[in-house]
């Protein structure tokens, strides 16, 4: 698994930051997270396919999170795409583009699916072969969505010659999946831990958006990979932290801390900051693994 930032900023774009996007890669697919305006120049600045993106999660409808999409969409159709896209986000993302298609005349040469994420706990939205998606709701002014991307577990590899001849498919299976093969009484008759190990353990990655500080989301994004969380301001903003409904660097940190995260990322900064050395010392007096998100910076889960 892979994340690409396209855009740490807040708000409005500026020279130092483009709003909010991001692309998680696994297995081929691009997975792109949020679409503020200028997504579109960062894909192409960071030689992104975009025939790869087939799902969209938005968190939040404002602007600074989907402007970019509108104009994503009609470069897509431009590119005669064929494949499906499907978008998942708040209601009433499915009306804003329909309209601005519908006054454009544009006729879209690719179906295209909006999934409305309602939810008021954690719920699956998505699944495939390599990942599961679970969005959860923030605290945000209006609703606004975190996505969980979890990996799903490689089947083990077995320990041939811990293997006995007479072991059957079924029971084979079974310890791949890594569960223990019991016999007509419940013992265990094969231990999957004695007889395979594990290939690559399934990373998890926890996006934030826009959020007050807000532990209700703690139980969901434990022990995540990596964290993201948004931290617009500094300590000494505290007040307007709380009132525009986001969160100061510390925060998130703590956030991460009590999550018990092995990375934190913070991001969605504030356009006043220019030089965020500030930002990330703040965060990491509470949660020492804690980095900046960067534009173009790709970091491995
Ligand atoms: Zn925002
Ligand atoms: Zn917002």
């Amino acid at each position: 698994l892979k994340l690409i930032i396209l855009g740490s900023g807040s708000a409005t774009p500026s020279l130092l930051r483009n709003p909010s996007a991001q692309i998680l890669n696994e297995a081929d697919q691009n997975y792109l997270i949020d679409c503020g305006e200028g997504t579109q120049i960062q894909l192409i600045k960071y030689k992104i396919k975009i025939h790869k993106i087939k799902n969209i999660f938005i968190s939040h409808l404002h602007g600074d999170h989907y402007f970019g999409l509108i104009g994503l969409i009609s470069s897509m159709n431009l590119a005669q795409r064929k494949e499906p896209l499907t978008i998942f986000g708040p209601k009433g993302l499915d009306e804003i583009i329909t309209i601005q298609l519908k006054y454009g005349q544009s006729n879209l040469h690719f179906k295209l699916d909006f999934v409305a994420i309602n939810c008021t706990s954690a719920l699956k939205i998505f699944e495939n072969e390599f990942l599961d998606v679970t969005a959860f709701p923030l605290n945000h002014r209006i609703p606004c969505f975190g996505y969980l991307f979890s990996q799903k577990g490689k089947p083990r590899n077995l320990i041939k010659e811990k293997l006995p001849i007479d072991i059957s498919v079924d029971e084979i299976l079974k310890l791949k999946n890594g569960e223990n093969v019991l016999d007509e009484i419940g013992r265990v008759k094969f231990n999957y831990l004695q007889m395979t190990t594990q290939q690559t353990y399934p990373k998890k990655y926890a996006y934030c958006s826009d959020s007050a500080y807000y532990e209700n989301i703690i139980d969901t994004i434990k022990n995540a990979d990596i964290l993201y969380h948004e931290a617009t301001f500094k300590e000494d903003l505290i007040n307007r932290a709380t009132f525009t409904h986001h969160s100061t660097a510390k925060q998130a940190a703590k956030i991460a801390h009590l999550a018990n995260v092995k990375k934190l990322i913070i991001g969605h900064f504030s356009s006043r900051y220019h030089d965020l050395s500030e930002n990330l010392e703040e965060a990491k007096a509470t949660f020492t693994n804690t980095m900046l998100a960067i534009d173009g910076e790709s970091y491995e889960i």
